[in-house]
């Protein structure tokens, strides 16, 4: 396990070369497929790991790299398919500690896994340095208003930043730390700069600079792209032209609501060491009480296998408080899908840098001083080598005059882990991850029996039970989706008949798991208390004469599974 993506981050001919030799090595239970095409035409990847890939069954689905300078994500996607992958090739070697019938019960779940649903935005930021938050285009028509479009402007291959003195300029100098640009106080004597991306200004007048904005010069963010709550841009920056307008959103979307059998969802983030658990749209008080439970038992596994807290989206992660994130890719698995679904931000530079923790997560992102950019560049010297901070190279830009160009180069180190950290991170998921894959809802014939009822009569029983940790339903919150239909089984004879025939079908209905999450109140030593058998369903029919009958249970949900067994008399 020493591949390249657990040691630096791969351009798309190396990604898409490292899923090939995958697919070569191990045709029997690795697909890769094309799910679109991205503007550039890249080609839209996902691997569907474990044999048979066409039959239905529980799945889930993990994607890296939705934000393009997030490059970590296709690291962590890539070596969490690698594990499936030794599941499957080793079926007896160690995996993260996981016991034998949990690593069969694995092999039994079907992982879809798209490392990288922004390829042309990796691709630019890759080889450029150009900071893209998603994918780099603007398709808006006939657009006058001067902006900042980044591109390398000394020539030396990188578009990274640009500063210039300025009397009405935001930062300064750091006393301590020449090249570290800090925010301005009112104490300052100057010089102050103003910063901008490397870059040239369209439709530039001469004297006007334009502000730079989040997007770069890009449309869309394609976290708030998705369909569910899409509000349109002047409520949500970065929302497209319309829910999906983007090739790779709207490839995930139909890919995945065509599988209503997935039931976790990982969406993989960099910027925090933190993970986000729905609901992203309002208060935990206003969530269904057992998907709380069970995103207890993730946040559990979660600090134990990284460190890292779980907070909910809309509690913790507002920018702004009671303004929640619309079209937001979670929102969409979770509220559409019926799907476990969390983000993890794989990087904690804020706790690597020594910075103290804010009560808010998201406040760690904004309330920084002069004290905290000075242990960011400390930690940068000592733990990144000196990869974010660089030096200022003077410059005479064709619009602005004379400047200073290329002082900051955040892709590795603080967008991203140094090199040296990406396995470790790699391995803390996917032990987290494997662990969620394994609550999938397992239906199964437990018995199938026949015995005489009198005559030409035989009468079939079977016993239906759900040995899964998930109800087959998934999500208890998900049992309301329309699609999300109860277990049906339905009896087919060969030879011997029904003997009434319209009980050929009949309702199982769906069936508990025996997963209750944490801290339901469930289970304390002094009220040791069990539910009935409500994951199990007893079914019978009564044939006529002698042949056989082949039983299928099951739902779009949980997939279909066939059992049969001969109707005859005792001998
Ligand atoms: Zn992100």
């Amino acid at each position: 396990m020493n591949e390249a993506f657990r040691s630096s981050y791969l351009d798309f001919a190396q990604l898409t070369a490292q899923l090939r030799r995958w697919q070569q090595a191990h045709p029997g239970f690795v697909r890769l497929e094309s799910i679109g095409t991205s503007a550039e035409g890249r080609e839209l990847w996902v691997l569907t790991l474990g044999p048979d890939p066409d039959r239905v069954r529980p799945a889930v689905w993990v994607d890296g790299n939705m934000h393009a300078s997030e490059l970590c994500g296709s690291s962590v996607a890539l070596a969490i398919a690698e594990d499936v992958i030794r599941l499957h090739a080793e079926p007896a070697a160690e995996l993260h500690g996981l016991p034998a019938h949990v690593r069969d019960r694995l092999r039994e779940v079907l992982f879809h896994v798209m490392p990288r649903m922004s390829p042309d935005g990796a691709e630019a930021l890759l080889k450029t340095g150009r900071y893209v938050r998603s994918v780099p285009r603007d398709e808006r028509p006939n657009r006058n208003h001067a902006r900042w479009l980044s591109r390398d402007v000394d020539g030396d291959g990188l578009a990274l930043v640009m500063r210039q003195q300025d009397q009405g300029g935001e930062f300064v100098e750091s006393s301590e730390l020449p090249g570290l640009l800090v925010e301005r106080t009112l104490e300052d004597p100057g010089p102050y700069y103003k910063v901008y991306p490397e870059g040239v200004i369209e439709h530039f007048d001469g004297v006007t600079i334009p502000s730079p904005w989040f997007l770069s010069d890009n449309q869309t963010d394609l976290n708030r792209n998705f369909p569910f709550q899409w509000y349109p841009e002047h409520e949500q920056v970065g929302a497209g032209s319309y829910p999906l307008n983007e090739p790779e959103s709207r490839a995930v979307v139909d890919f995945t609501s065509r599988r209503p059998h997935l039931f976790a969802w990982l969406n993989l983030h960099t910027f925090g060491g933190v993970f986000i658990r729905p609901p992203g749209d309002k208060p935990d008080s206003k969530m269904d009480e057992e998907d709380l439970a069970l995103y207890r038992q993730l946040a559990q596994w979660g600090e134990a296998c990284t460190g890292y807290p779980m907070v909910s989206g809309y509690e913790e992660f507002t920018y702004q408080p009671e303004k929640p994130i619309r079209g937001d890719l979670t929102d969409y698995a979770y509220h559409q899908r019926g799907c476990l679904a969390y983000v993890c931000e794989l990087w904690d530079l804020f706790e690597q840098a020594g910075l103290a923790k804010q009560k808010r997560f998201v406040d760690r992102y904004t309330h920084l001083d002069r004290a905290d950019m000075l242990r960011i560049a400390r930690w940068d010297a000592e733990h990144n080598a000196a990869r974010a901070l660089r030096p200022w190279q003077r410059f005479d830009h064709p619009q602005l005059g004379a400047l200073e160009v290329g002082g900051l180069d955040p892709r590795v180190g603080l967008w991203n882990p140094p090199y040296e950290r990406i396995d470790g991170i790699c391995r803390g998921q996917s032990a987290m991850f494997l662990r969620v894959a394994a609550l999938a809802p397992d239906v199964r014939v437990a018995e199938l029996r026949c015995m005489p009822a009198g005559g030409e009569l035989h009468r079939i029983e079977a016993r239906i039970e759900n040995r899964g940790y998930l109800a087959t339903h998934g999500l208890a919150s998900a049992r309301k989706l329309a699609w999300n239909e109860e277990l049906l089984a339905e009896l087919a004879t060969t030879d011997c008949v029904l003997d009434n025939p319209r009980e050929a079908r009949q309702k199982v209905g769906h069936l508990d798991g025996w997963g209750r999450g944490r801290f339901s109140g469930e289970g304390a030593l002094y009220h040791l208390r069990s539910r009935g058998n409500t994951g199990a369903r007893t079914l019978s029919w009564t044939v006529r004469g002698r042949g056989r009958a082949a039983l299928r249970v099951g739902s779009c949900r949980t997939g279909w599974i066939t059992r049969s067994i001969e109707v005859s008399r005792p001998r």
